[in-house]
């Protein structure tokens, strides 16, 4: 199998990734790809397949992966950020490099929520949106992409609102139900309204998460039809399995598992979506920095668990936070496929893990060791600081 394609000028940054042991694309369909080598030219990916398929010439930087797996990079599909790489949540400087050694490389704003003193009036949660949606914009930490900006609604916001917030550029609408909205028929007319200008929307789903947040129930959550059911085993506090099973059965919208969640109604979540095969819907977030901390191994923690205790196979768990993320959320990330931003992560089993292969690992419940991570076609971290030691890593040759 090889996919090529034409590049424009033949100059610019060229970058091959060859021996990978296992490529794994992001796509449910087809969760391993038969290939060895990956072609980037100038951040994006150029060409898949067997070295001797695919056009190598003229590379800038080669990466001989060592029989390690290859992944598009991990995303992150609820995360509050603040500003820069600092929390006050925690009060934590760092979180975001910490969470590339993750094998993150997108994250979600789902609100900038622990901001201190968070503006409530309708200016006020404007302004902060589009301060939030430009500062990421323009300041990646240690390289991850931080799409931010994500305006939590409050009452009194009109439809000109949401149009001169998307006419800014402002993509995304925080946790509905964080603010003053939390009645059913408010919330889908301005998760309308967002939607109508282009900006996708997420709901809090369960009981309060902090003090002064509040219960968020099915019928909330059906009425809103937001674009990502939020945390759908609660942050933390998860509905009855009556109310997650309706969520599954009755809406098509994405259903967002979160590490700071209740495990128990993860793992329902997973079976009820397995049931109805719905998976292509069920995506991964942390819902960090929050009460419960700041994870920088959450991702591969929940993909770990769903695939071990939710009887999931590795490769398809991997799918959860990558292509089924950039599906329901449209980004040109997530999957390995020509033509998609070159994010990539390279992992191997744990040094000592029972598994012998990465997947075996994973699907016994280990993590992942992290050997590299590449946004953008550029190499962002090397060995992970924070995984267990990957049984081998990737080198850079040139
Ligand atoms: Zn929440």
């Amino acid at each position: 199998m090889a996919h090529e394609e034409e590049s424009k000028s033949g100059a610019g940054p060229k970058l091959v990734i060859r021996n990978i042991g296992v490529l794994l694309s992001g796509d449910l369909q087809r969760p391993i790809l038969d290939a060895d080598t990956v072609v980037v030219k100038e951040g994006r990916i150029a060409a898949i397949g067997r070295e001797k398929d695919v056009d190598t010439e003229g590379a800038t930087r080669v990466i001989d992966a060592n029989g390690t797996a290859l992944a598009p990079g991990l995303i992150d599909s609820h995360v509050h950020p603040v500003a820069g790489d600092w929390t006050p949540r925690q009060n934590q400087i760092g979180w975001i490099d910490s969470c590339l050694h993750g094998g993150v490389t997108t994250m979600i704003s789902a609100g900038e929520v622990h901001m201190p003193g968070r503006p409530k009036d309708v200016v006020g949660v404007k302004a902060m949106a589009i301060t939030a949606q430009r500062a990421f914009a323009a300041f990646r930490p240690s390289g991850v992409k931080v799409l931010a900006g994500a305006p939590v609604i409050e009452h009194g916001m009109v439809e000109e609102d949401f149009r001169s917030l998307a006419e800014a550029g402002v993509r995304l609408l925080g946790e509905v139900g964080l603010g003053s909205v939390k009645d059913g028929p408010t919330a889908r007319q301005m998760v309308a309204w967002a939607r109508k200008h282009g900006m996708q929307s997420t709901i809090h789903t369960g009981g309060p998460s902090i003090p002064g947040s509040s219960l968020i129930d099915k019928d909330v959550v059906l009425a809103a039809d937001a674009d990502v059911i939020g945390h759908i085993n609660g942050g933390h506090t998860a509905l009855p399995d009556a109310q997650i099973r309706s969520l599954c059965e009755e809406s098509s919208r994405a259903l967002e598992i979160v590490h700071n969640g209740n495990e128990r109604a993860a793992l329902f979540t997973l079976r009820a979506a397995k049931e109805l095969k719905q998976l292509h819907r069920v995506i991964l977030g942390t819902d960090a920095p929050a009460g419960s901390g700041v994870q920088p191994l959450g991702i591969i923690r929940v993909i770990a668990a769903l695939s071990s205790i939710g009887e999931i196979p590795a490769e398809v768990a991997f799918c959860f936070a990558t292509g089924n993320t950039a599906r329901m959320r449209n980004l040109d990330c997530g999957l390995i496929e020509v033509g998609r931003a070159a994010d990539f992560v390279f992992m191997d089993a744990a040094q000592h893990s029972a598994g012998k292969t990465l997947l075996e690992s994973v699907r016994l419940g280990d993590l992942p060791g992290i050997g590299m991570t590449v946004i953008d076609g550029e190499v962002r971290s090397e060995r992970s600081r924070n995984t267990p030691p990957a049984a081998r890593v990737p080198k850079i040759v040139k």
